[in-house]
């Protein structure tokens, strides 16, 4: 939400909220988000949005109303959750977009999105995942691929990315420009472009916060 002020942007503004998953790095804004869109009488909400997520938010959101009640209870028709499918493909038509999915190798419910556009560009979101034959085929050609890269190739761990892996992937999709996101603190000490270039030659961006990328 402070990101999205930077860019002049209040929660109203808001039409979808993608989540690749439920660790606590990618949802732990939810609860702040869900009580600044009911309290406030300046955010209270005009018009409805809609969570994606996979097949089991709507229970982790359930669980969250456990301990948070009606802090986080928006109106009635005001948040719609549209659950994907955890076990293949999933198509989602939003109108001034086209939105596909297909489960990631990270926890049993992640997934990745592809995010289209009328005119035909289109964007990948990895999430968080290790290789993945899934994000080759979600990223088939796309002209953004914004790929996890957690840590460097020497400290790889189960259930994510390095640069090298990164780019194997972006390579094997043949992606028009990749872009590299999710850096834990150990990948400011190698040069995670270098690592990346083992496998990947094509544009490649390093994400940094509030960074826009025009996609021509
Ligand atoms: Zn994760
Ligand atoms: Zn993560």
């Amino acid at each position: 939400m402070r990101q999205l002020l930077k860019i002049g942007v209040t929660i109203d503004k808001l039409s979808y909220i993608f989540y690749s998953h439920l660790h606590p790095d990618h949802t732990g804004e939810l609860v702040p988000l869900l009580f600044a869109t009911k309290y406030p009488q300046t955010y209270e909400r005009r018009k409805p949005f809609m969570i994606v997520a996979a097949r089991g938010f709507a229970n982790f959101y359930e669980k969250l109303k456990l301990a948070y009640g009606e802090w986080i209870e928006l109106t009635p028709g005001l948040l719609k959750i549209s659950e994907l499918d955890t076990t293949g493909r999933d198509h989602l038509d939003c109108g001034v977009f086209d939105v596909d999915s297909l489960p990631m190798e990270h926890t049993d419910m992640s997934l990745a999105y592809r995010i289209t556009e009328p005119g035909g560009r289109s964007v990948v979101y990895s999430g968080d995942t290790d290789v993945s034959d899934n994000l080759v085929a979600l990223a088939k050609g796309v002209d953004v691929l914004i790929c996890e890269s957690a840590l460097p190739d020497d400290m790889k761990v189960h259930g994510h990315l390095t640069p090298s892996l990164a780019g194997r992937m972006a390579t094997e999709a043949g992606v028009m420009m990749l872009v590299l996101t999710h850096f834990y603190p150990e990948c400011d000490k190698v040069d995670v472009a270098e690592e990346c270039r083992r496998t990947y030659h094509g544009p490649l961006v390093l994400a940094e916060d509030l960074r826009e990328i025009d996609i021509t």
